[in-house]
């Protein structure tokens, strides 16, 4: 029996019950990746003998008696822009390959109270910045479901783990779609929190007012799971919430009889899929049928998000960057004295894309140009939410295709930065709102490729997003089914 292709859920309650070890459960993720991960190429380091060892160690808790913690003994990976304590963390840059965290991201202390076994850290375009994990300075990461395509990211390596059997489980992070987009182009279910829910201490930031943590997982039940181990205020995250936690399993109940959903007619225009379009409208009418109520709404300032968003992040790197300077942290090129030493450092160690950001940044900050772009920026955001507000005056959640299309090949987009910025054109507007959104699989495209649901939900309500994704993903299959890899194709 194989054991990789399970969720966490389940494999949990087999741990609970001793039908099986958590040895016997890493040695078979770690076979499947030994099988798998040369074609794949989720991972920038892999902790093998730690894992077996806390695989050990969980087991010998695990026979004490006793219930166990969800993520006791099940293994899972940790994207690379999230700091762990003695094991590398490079954000997939050359700026970092050698940076080893002294300390651990809250994420992962709260974690590791569990006694989970870990993989390992996956591959991300380089410090967040992209969607397709071409951008990592390391290796481009292949989707499960046609190593030829994309994973999508900037998370694609926790992203293309989860659904390739190589981790059970998997952090995210979502600055602009991050943990949805790669999850809708590899038919996991990815969450991202409210702004605030999950502590950024510890997460290398991209641009902070936007950036999140949340799970990447084989269903809705996982992604509920890990959200109640990553939740919480932090005292050492002053943006964090200090809201109750819910215990979110409690929202897994099959019920949208008289739940209101809003579909925003803003996302559904030309430029979208066809079969996309086709995929979310049967999943809406599959809503209906289960007794939710269908709204049309009006987020108008839409069109704006891509350019407010393009703004706001980069502006955010700009400054969040300038550590990166050979002094503090990692990579040092030397050079003649100190501005041109940091001059080499910066120009050798970050890749273009990064490089791209810092300058569209320092741009919108300079002094003439501030409050033209950057402060413009800052006000349209504010249109943004304001839109969601309005619109959740009517309605629970609101409901959308997760990306554009289904995942593209690899090389087809690369080359032209404002095409792979368009990408995200439906998962930016919640980030800028600080809004809570989940993506999970809602069909396939004639390729076989995932086609991802976006349900977005009020600030702090992840649990209604959670109740509506459960009771959609109990109507369906896609959770049962695994991309075939290793030989395993007929
Ligand atoms: N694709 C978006 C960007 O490049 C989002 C990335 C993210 O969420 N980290 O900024």
């Amino acid at each position: 029996m194989s054991l990789f292709d399970k969720p966490a859920h389940v494999l949990h309650d087999m741990l609970q019950k001793k039908e099986i070890s958590s040895v016997e459960l890493t040695e078979d993720v770690l076979a499947r990746i030994d099988a798998v991960e040369p074609e794949i190429g989720a991972y920038l380091t892999l902790t093998k003998d730690a894992a077996l060892a806390q695989a050990e160690a969980a087991d010998k808790k695990i026979a004490a008696g006793g219930d166990i913690a969800f993520l006791e003994g099940i293994p899972g990976a940790i994207k690379d822009n999230i700091c762990t304590k003695g094991v590398k963390t490079t954000c997939a840059s050359k700026i970092l390959d050698n940076f080893v965290p002294p300390y651990d991201a809250t994420v992962m202390t709260k974690v590791k109270a569990e006694s989970p076994v870990l993989l390992g850290k996956t591959n991300l375009d380089e410090f967040a910045m992209g969607g397709s994990t071409e951008n990592s300075a390391y290796h481009v990461t292949h989707n499960p479901w046609n190593t030829k395509c994309v994973p999508g990211g900037s998370s694609g390596g926790s992203a293309a783990a989860v659904a390739s059997g190589t981790a059970i489980w998997a952090l995210g992070t979502d600055t602009g779609g991050s943990i949805r987009q790669p999850s809708s182009f590899c038919g996991v279910v990815g969450l991202k929190p409210t702004y605030g829910r999950v502590s950024r201490y510890g997460i290398v930031a991209y641009a902070s007012s936007l950036d999140q943590v949340g799970p990447i997982a084989r269903d809705v039940t996982d992604a509920a799971n890990v959200l109640n181990v990553i939740s919480g205020l932090d005292e050492m995250d002053s943006t964090s919430s200090p809201a109750p936690v819910p215990d979110f399993t409690k929202a897994l109940r099959e019920d949208v009889k008289g739940l209101k959903i809003g579909l925003p007619k803003e996302y559904f225009t030309d430029g979208m899929d066809p079969e996309v379009e086709k995929a979310v409208k049967d999943a809406i009418e599959q809503y209906r049928s289960m007794g939710a109520e269908i709204i049309e709404i009006s987020l108008p300032h839409t069109k704006y998000a891509i350019s407010t968003y393009y703004l706001i992040a980069p502006a955010e790197a700009a400054t969040n960057l300038q550590r990166y300077d050979g002094v503090s942290y990692g990579a040092r090129v030397d050079g003649a004295d100190l501005v041109e030493m940091m001059t080499n450092t910066r120009t050798e160690k970050f890749g273009e894309e990064v490089k791209r950001r810092i300058m569209i940044g320092n741009y919108a900050l300079s002094a003439g140009y501030y409050d033209a772009y950057y402060l413009k920026a800052l006000k349209v955001r504010t249109l943004i939410q304001q839109d969601y507000t309005e619109a959740f005056q009517k309605v629970d959640v609101i409901m959308c295709p997760t990306a554009p299309t289904p995942a593209f090949e690899i090389g087809s987009i690369i080359s032209d930065p404002l095409q792979m910025y368009l990408q995200d054109i439906c998962t930016v507007p919640l980030n800028l709102a600080g809004l809570p959104g989940l993506s999970l699989p809602c069909g396939r495209s004639s390729k076989g490729l995932p086609i991802g649901l976006q349900i977005i939900g009020k600030a702090l309500d992840e649990e209604t997003i959670l109740r509506a994704a459960y009771t959609y993903e109990q109507s369906q299959n896609y959770h049962n089914e695994m991309a075939k890899l290793g030989g395993e194709q007929a």
